[in-house]
């Protein structure tokens, strides 16, 4: 499998992107500003999306596509996500006041838009392997994501804080390859990561120590802040120097 990394930064300005990946060319996950540098084409052929949680930076550019692709696609974009995600989507955003309600557009039998309903440990067939929902702990209700290609797996923990679920469940993936985790703030930060449920470099840092088998895997930090993304990840270098981090980049494919 190859996921390409359209966005992955905490904030916008300049080339920064917020979150959103490209897996294969018909799955997103996440839909932040990252996917308004598709081309047309490569939005046309997107047929799943699935998000972590409803926050604006993850779903930024889902009401957009859907009405982008309306009249070059026959059948509806399905978006996966807990009941209580749909829930947030449905009341603010597609209300017919935010943005037109697309489960009802072009026809309530045919429409654009269609929600799937997914909860923590549930999982879903992709092409070129499966994608299972994972605990995580946010300010809203939010979930991590396992890719599993069969050969490896790859985890993106979405928006967290520490979530002893999550690191449970992350331990019990044999053939995990890669963690793409969120560090949002920088140390001086840290009441706000601790206010906000994300991390900061120490609170990562102390998290980590419920990793299993560190030395396997990969560890790739996501979703700074653009105010103090080079100190944050400077910090996040300096205190983890014991795990295999690097940052994950904007463009960024991974094989697995
Ligand atoms: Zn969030
Ligand atoms: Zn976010």
């Amino acid at each position: 499998m190859q996921l390409r990394i359209l966005g992955c930064s905490g904030g916008i300005g300049g080339d920064n992107r917020t979150t959103a990946m490209l897996l294969g060319d018909s799955v997103l996950l996440d839909a932040g500003t990252g996917v308004g540098d598709l081309g047309f084409d490569e939005l046309v052929r997107i047929d799943e999306v699935f998000l972590t949680h409803a926050h604006l930076d993850h779903i930024a550019c889902l009401p957009m596509l859907i009405d982008t692709v309306l009249g070059r696609r026959k059948t509806p974009i399905t978006v996966h996500a807990t009941q209580a995600t749909i829930g947030i989507l449905k009341q603010h955003v597609f209300n017919w006041l935010v943005w037109p309600d697309f489960t009802q557009i072009p026809t309530l039998e045919n429409p654009m838009l269609r929600f799937e309903p997914m909860e923590v440990g549930e999982q879903r067939m992709v092409p070129g392997g499966t994608i299972t929902a994972l605990p995580a702990l946010h300010t809203v209700p939010a979930v991590a994501y396992a890719i599993d290609s069969g050969a490896a797996s790859v985890v993106f923990s979405g928006d967290t804080a520490d979530c002893a679920e999550l690191w449970q469940a992350i331990n019990a993936i044999d053939n995990l390859k890669t963690l793409i985790i969120e560090t949002a703030f920088a140390d001086r930060e840290e009441s706000l990561a601790k206010l906000s449920r994300h991390f900061s470099p120490r609170l990562l840092i102390d998290a980590l120590a419920q990793l299993d088998r560190p030395a396997k895997v990969e560890l790739l930090i996501t979703h700074l802040k653009p105010a103090d993304h080079q100190l944050t990840m400077q910090q996040v270098l300096a205190a983890g120097h014991a795990y295999r981090i690097a940052r994950l980049e904007q463009g960024q494919v991974l094989t697995f």
